[in-house]
């Protein structure tokens, strides 16, 4: 099982310098986020082996149960990348992870308030629906505009935005959305006059899309976890 995901791993890195290289970005500009949630916490460890420090999951319970099973390196960080429910949010935090999916103005303040309680600075995106598909989560682009200007640097550090594609998104709309993240990011780093370095968005079927629009961070699961058994 180990050879079979070095083997996924090393070619989805390769694709990754790949596409950097393809829009001109420079070598290692885009992080790997590898995305465990298919997979037990023997699996997640053998991701770790292979190499891959920073690991995302989409539930915060599973979260925090994997991290008490997992033996990590010093650089390692957790990525909380699906909704979070507040009442989560205590056990969540003790993990100092970034939290790409920021969705609602509730939880941000909720993250604001915990984060002074454990003595931290959480560091979040906000999570914009840039599809604006109903059904789909995240924020609209009126309301980033407005949490943007309206964050605790004391308690949060804004990074930047996250963002995916509307289901079954072709490559060019998919393209199409990633570059109107990337420009609202631009427009936000204007308007409250400081970077907004980090832009999570692409998956395993679009991140060469994503790479080419200016993604940072590339959230990966399936293309790791072929031929692996799921749990
Ligand atoms: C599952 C998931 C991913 C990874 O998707 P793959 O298509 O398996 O690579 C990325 N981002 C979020 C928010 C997810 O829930």
């Amino acid at each position: 099982m180990i050879d079979q995901i070095r083997a996924n791993y090393q070619a989805v890195v390769q694709k990754i310098r790949q596409a950097e290289s393809a829009a001109g970005r420079p070598s290692e500009s885009v992080r790997l986020i590898g995305v465990t949630k298919y997979v037990d916490a023997s699996t997640t460890q053998s991701l770790i082996g292979v190499g891959c420090a920073d690991l995302g999951e989409n539930r915060p319970q599973v979260l925090w149960q994997k991290a008490a099973e997992l033996t990590v390196p010093k650089d390692f960080r957790w990525h909380m990348i699906g909704h979070v429910q507040t009442n989560k949010l205590r056990r969540l935090l003790k993990h100092r992870p970034l939290i790409h999916s920021v969705d609602s103005e509730r939880l941000l303040r909720a993250i604001e308030e915990e984060s002074r309680h454990q003595n931290c600075v959480t560091d979040v995106l906000l999570e914009v629906n840039v599809s604006g598909d109903e059904n789909k989560t995240g924020l609209s682009v009126e309301e980033i505009r407005r949490l943007a200007k309206h964050c605790d640097p004391a308690s949060v550090n804004l990074l930047g935005l996250m963002a995916m594609a509307g289901w079954g998104t072709a490559g060019d709309e998919a393209a199409r959305q990633f570059a109107e993240v990337a420009r609202l990011r631009d427009e936000l780093e204007g308007e409250l006059d400081r970077r907004l370095p980090e832009l999570s968005m692409g998956m395993s079927g679009d991140f060469g899309e994503a790479i080419a629009a200016g993604a940072t961070m590339v959230r990966i699961g399936s293309a790791l976890f072929e031929g692996i058994p799921r749990s």
